[in-house]
């Protein structure tokens, strides 16, 4: 890591905890993880979950809550959907947009996701935007090519102070619940390009200080090598975040 950056801790359950099961996390996790006011831990538990996570963490201010996903539209006859308004009001401080399950179960292409990203920040949610390539891309050498894409068209209708708003997340596919971690090189050559892409897109210093965090297979064990490679500020982790102990010590890692 090696930046001036407060680390960055994503929990992302998907669907996983319903309401009682994430008051017992949140215990036990706090009583595995004290507070740390140079790092930052968020949690985005299933909607229906959130506001069981908001009052077991009230006295943790430090631990913050995000929502997998919202709506591209303000509101209307969207049966089963949720707003970034609505997500705004219940006081949700993160939005994830563009997450890969999202992308290859539901449909979101890259410019829903760029509609998804201007109603987060519409609301005041801020959010994450998740690029990577799958393992084909990846084999036929289109890494830079796909992570471009991703970024310039989900960042096109954005106004230059909202890209300036946002988080990123490289998320290969082919090592999301996989078990397949991407070396620490690999991560940092792909937070690079993703770096120089936000600064085609908006400018040097937005790019120096874009937070830039990796997900895929993230564990207590290889949590120390990422956040060493160059250009990590911080993870996104999926199945490791459903054990409280484990992701406690993931977000412990980095010398914290
Ligand atoms: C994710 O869901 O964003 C993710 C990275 O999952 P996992 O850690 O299980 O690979």
């Amino acid at each position: 890591m090696m930046r001036n950056v407060r680390p960055f801790f994503a929990a992302n359950w998907k669907m996983h905890m319903g309401p009682g099961e994430t008051s017992r996390f949140i215990r036990a996790f706090m009583a595995a993880y004290e507070a740390h006011p140079d790092r930052r831990v968020v949690f985005f538990p299933p909607a229906i979950s959130i506001a069981s996570l908001q009052t077991a963490a009230a006295d943790r201010p430090d631990l913050e809550v995000g929502i997998q996903d919202v709506h591209a539209e303000a509101q209307g006859a969207h049966t089963g959907a949720i707003s970034a308004g609505m997500v705004a009001e219940a006081g949700v401080a993160w939005g994830l947009a563009g997450h890969s399950e999202r992308r290859r179960e539901f449909g979101d292409d890259d410019e829903l996701v760029g509609r998804k990203l201007l109603r987060l920040l519409e609301a005041g949610v801020n959010p994450i935007l998740c690029v990577g390539e799958t393992l084909a891309e990846r084999e036929e050498d289109r890494l830079y090519e796909v992570l471009s894409r991703q970024m310039a068209t989900a960042l096109r209708d954005l106004g230059s102070e909202d890209r300036r708003r946002l988080t990123y997340a490289y998320e290969p596919v082919w090592a999301i619940g996989t078990g397949k971690t991407a070396s620490p090189d690999d991560a940092s050559e792909a937070h690079g390009i993703l770096r120089k892409r936000v600064a085609h897109l908006t400018d040097e210093s937005t790019a120096e200080a874009a937070v830039i965090l990796y997900g895929g297979s993230v564990k207590p064990d290889n949590i120390e090598e990422l956040l060493a490679a160059r250009g990590v500020d911080g993870v996104l982790v999926g199945g490791a975040s459903l054990d409280s102990g484990g992701f406690a010590r993931i977000c412990a890692a980095g010398g914290g």
